[in-house]
């Protein structure tokens, strides 16, 4: 027995290699997931993969996000609508921004006027202060990715509804850091329910 053997297809990727596999892979994820989604509500998304990649890029080569200001790379993206098409927002390439996955988790149902005034409100608190409300928020966001009408007549779903596919999203369920690519975990980075897996 040895036991120094290791699994040969674990190859150990360089920084720069799971940069671009996470970038690939999540990328592709989304898109499935925006087609899906419009698909569901009757519509049809006005961009194909490679314009979202390019949207993308673009973002995690300025690298900042921009709500948070917090970094951005290939492992903690998320799309985000800026009205969010749980409240009439488009199936369209103009009503998305690419912001951190815990901007997004935390944003819910708010538009991106709303959230930046929120997260203006925020930062005028004391930095443990706004920490705490913003974990409480992507904590809720997780949770709660349904309607709003039914997040407020059902404020508690059960994680069972959520592996269930019952729970509809405020937006798009995309946050999948994928931490385990390469980068050593965020500890900001919720664990969330994956939708539809
Ligand atoms: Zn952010």
């Amino acid at each position: 027995m040895n036991a120094k053997a290791k699994p040969k297809s674990k190859k150990k990727l360089s920084l720069d290699e799971a940069r671009e596999r996470a970038f690939g892979d999540r990328t592709g994820k989304m898109f499935s997931n925006h087609r899906r989604n419009a698909k569901a509500a009757g519509r049809w998304v006005d961009y194909d993969l490679f314009a979202l990649r390019q949207l993308i890029r673009r973002a995690v080569t300025v690298g900042a996000c921009p709500y948070c200001n917090g970094r951005l790379d290939e492992f903690n993206f998320s799309v985000d609508h800026r009205v969010p098409t749980s409240r009439g927002g488009g199936h369209v390439l103009s009503n998305l921004l690419v912001c951190c996955v815990s901007c997004n988790l935390s944003k819910g149902p708010l538009d991106h006027v709303e959230w930046r005034q929120l997260m203006q409100c925020l930062n005028a608190w004391a930095e443990p202060v706004k920490r705490h409300t913003l974990a409480r928020l992507r904590a809720g966001g997780a949770q709660t990715r349904s309607a709003p009408a039914a997040a407020a007549a059902a404020p508690d779903p059960s994680p069972a509804d959520a592996a269930a596919g019952t729970l509809d999203s405020y937006d798009e369920p995309d946050p999948e850091p994928e931490a385990a690519a390469g980068r050593p975990a965020d500890p900001d980075h919720p664990d969330t329910p994956r939708e539809g897996a």
